[in-house]
């Protein structure tokens, strides 16, 4: 593995793999590397001859600056599990080599990132299509890898793809859990002992709620989380919302849609996670 830390260079190597008639697939992260991060990476080994993987924490997506500056960072160790796996470039950009300008540029993506993140992480998405377009016109990809832990932010990025024009393939992936089905993420180093064990329950109660939908209402059983969740002094929900998996917008009835999900953010402490479940999806 090779590790890159300008966009000159990464091009360079990624135009000869390209001459050599090689696919390159893209895992862009913000580090701090867990079994999720490496999924991704291991399904970009199985479709493309070549994976690039970013770490690059991207200051303008955060809309919360204690949130940045708390977010974890240990790339000796994100090199050290990368060099298991696929992973044939690494790019480790610094801000400027992202953004030698500031970058200005507006997204409108209609409704989808109007609801859920968007609306309560004000400039959330413009951020991510600001820093994935970049990278994208970096790495130029054939592929590109995201996780459904984050699943509005595919939803952003395949409508920033059609908006730009982009010939890149976006690819999602399952969520990886842990044994107790707390969804991984970075963010769960910062959760203490006591927030610790009380974070599977928003899997828990995701998963319960599938059951609990079969002879229940969308209403009922968007309370039916929420209430359970609560119920916790450690957790608080800030948002859950029973949305079709296309558009994002609620659905009132099971019968509204062939795709519907359950996405919720909640806070432990300052510590906000995410998750979502599959209701319904008839294309799997
Ligand atoms: P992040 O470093 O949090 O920006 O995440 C980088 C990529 O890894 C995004 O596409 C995430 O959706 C994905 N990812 C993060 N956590 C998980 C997980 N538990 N399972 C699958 N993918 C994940």
């Amino acid at each position: 593995m090779e590790v890159v830390e300008t966009s000159a260079q990464l091009a360079a190597k990624i135009k000869d793999f390209k001459a050599s008639g090689k696919t390159i697939g893209f895992v862009p992260t913000m580090g701090a590397l867990h079994q999720g991060h490496l999924s991704l990476v291991k399904e970009a080994g199985r479709l493309c001859d070549v994976v690039v993987v970013s770490v690059f924490v991207n200051p303008t997506q955060f809309n919360n600056p204690d949130d940045l500056d708390r977010y974890p960072r240990d790339i000796e160790k994100d090199m050290a599990l990368l060099r298991q796996t696929a992973c044939e470039l690494l790019f480790v950009p610094s801000v400027n080599e992202v953004y030698p300008e500031p970058d200005t540029r507006v997204f409108d993506f209609g409704s989808i990132d109007k609801v859920m993140e968007g609306q309560f992480r004000p400039g959330h998405f413009i951020g991510v299509a600001q820093v994935v377009s970049r990278l994208f016109d970096i790495v130029r990809p054939h592929k590109a890898f995201f996780g459904a832990k984050d699943f509005q932010q595919i939803a952003v990025v395949r409508e920033m793809v059609r908006q730009l024009n982009m010939s890149v393939q976006v690819v999602d992936c399952p969520i990886i859990r842990e044994e107790d089905g707390l969804a991984m993420s970075s963010r769960n180093l910062l959760l203490n002992d006591e927030q610790r064990k009380k974070a599977p329950l928003i899997a828990r109660s995701l998963f319960d709620s599938c059951n609990f939908a079969l002879a229940n209402g969308v209403k009922e059983t968007r309370q039916m989380v929420m209430d359970a969740i609560n119920a916790s002094n450690q957790l608080e929900v800030e948002y859950f919302e029973i949305v079709d998996g296309n558009t994002l917008q609620p659905v009132m009835l099971w019968d509204d849609s062939d795709y519907i999900v359950g996405c919720i953010a909640v806070y432990a402490g300052e510590i906000r996670l995410i998750d979502n479940v599959v209701y319904k999806n008839s294309m799997s």
